[in-house]
């Protein structure tokens, strides 16, 4: 049986692997099987170099340098590990940040902060953190799911150690004011972290302007494999040494152990050089096509006099070229998701969709239970075209159109 396969349009989700990408991997498996720890002969210096290349590309995809990179199975890991590394030793951390920045005095316990409307990489780990005792602060996203920066000035406190604020909203595609959250916490001395995971290679970002310590990024959101990620560790200004997550065998200099996954690293680098090349074209035509899609399916609606309305979340203009976080009024979901059956979409994030609670992230931004409950994250990519977005529209207002609540 020949099914037709669904329109992909789940690119928050994971983007398939770019044929190029796929190319620049596939002698890693073969004849350069090396371990790039073998020091005493070409199969191992093989592997070693193609990390040193992956590692130049990820860190001019983000304006870092080479040595401030350090590869990771993804951006779960790269987050878990900031927290981790900098709790492993808060006084040290903090007394090698105000070397660089305003005196404030280190106290126990170290106070955190973060937002409501974080990935589950941080949430959780945040909130574990805070069980053992440390000092946690959620501040909330506006109705956009933006923070305002002025929030984070005044929650920072003496004992704060670390700001950590996602760059792009995975649900929602809303942007942070990065930059300006930067600043503040250069001035008041305290680390700043931020999930990039959604942002990198879509968005110009450099770590050097927009005052980052630590940055996490995962191959798999930008057409590289999945297992493969990496966080930048500020290297000056302040020097951030964060105490290793994984400890065994001493690779990655020592910060993460573990083989590499040299295979997953080279296509990390790959996939980091293409979208750095093709970034601002491909804004320019996601963003069109997408706001295509929404005004089809706001027409379609019109044009059939349905009681259903969309509500467009996120925010108007500092959004993820790629984003459609669609809410549909007075249908009845359930049997509205039956007729979307053609177009691979996710209801909320794919990591919590399992669940059917309304995402947290659409409740903090004021939704409803029932508006959080009918709502789409459409993610549009690099193979997605008109044509796709035609069909998607029609296929939405058909099925608004047959799931409307009854008056
Ligand atoms: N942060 C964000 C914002 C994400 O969207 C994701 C993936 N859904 C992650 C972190 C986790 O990334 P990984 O799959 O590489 O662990």
């Amino acid at each position: 049986m020949n099914q037709e396969r669904p329109i992909y349009l789940d690119h928050h989700a994971t983007t398939p692997v770019d044929p190029a990408v796929l190319e620049a991997m596939l002698p890693y498996f073969k004849e350069n099987f090396g371990n790039p720890s073998s020091s005493m002969h070409p199969y191992g210096w093989d592997a070693s170099n193609a990390l040193n290349t992956a590692r130049k590309q990820v860190a001019d995809c983000i304006g870092a340098k080479p040595k401030e990179i350090a590869f990771t199975s993804g951006a779960t890991e790269a987050n878990n590990w900031v927290l981790q590394g900098i709790l492993a030793d808060p006084l040290k951390m903090k007394e090698a940040h105000n070397q660089a920045c305003e005196s404030q005095t280190s106290q126990w316990p170290p106070h955190i902060i973060t937002t409501n409307a974080e990935h589950k990489s941080i949430l959780e780990p945040f909130k574990n953190a805070q069980k053992q005792g440390v000092e946690l602060t959620l501040l909330p996203v506006d109705k956009y799911g933006q923070i305002q920066p002025e929030l984070v000035d005044e929650a920072i406190k003496n004992n704060t150690i670390l700001v950590s604020v996602i760059f792009a909203n995975n649900e929602v595609g809303t942007i942070n004011p990065i930059k300006k959250i930067g600043q503040i916490t250069k001035k008041r001395g305290v680390f700043f972290h931020t999930d990039a995971t959604q942002a990198v290679g879509k968005l110009p970002i450099d770590v050097n302007e927009m005052g980052i310590d630590f940055l996490s990024l995962s191959a798999h959101k930008l057409y590289g494999p999945k297992g493969g990620g990496a966080l930048f560790i500020r290297n000056q200004s302040p020097k951030c040494t964060l105490e290793p997550f994984i400890v065994g065998g001493g690779q990655e200099r020592g910060l993460r152990s573990g083989t590499v996954n040299v295979p997953a690293v080279v296509g990390l680098g790959k996939a980091c050089e293409i979208a750095s090349k093709n970034r601002e074209s491909e804004s320019a035509r996601l963003t069109q096509l997408r706001d295509q899609l929404t005004e089809l399916v706001e027409q379609g609606l019109r044009d059939i006099n349905s009681s259903v309305k969309l509500v467009i979340n996120g925010h108007p203009s500092q959004k993820l070229f790629m984003n459609a976080s669609l809410s549909f009024t007075n249908v009845c979901f359930d049997e509205m998701i039956r007729h979307i059956g053609p177009l691979a979409v996710s209801a909320g994030s794919a990591c919590s969709s399992a669940s059917a609670s309304p995402s947290y992230v659409l409740k903090a931004i004021g939704l409803s239970d029932d508006l959080a409950n009918s709502t789409l994250r459409i993610g549009l990519g690099r193979s997605t075209t008109l044509q796709d977005i035609q069909k998607a529209a029609k296929i939405l207002v058909e099925a608004a159109k047959k799931s409307a609540k009854k008056p």
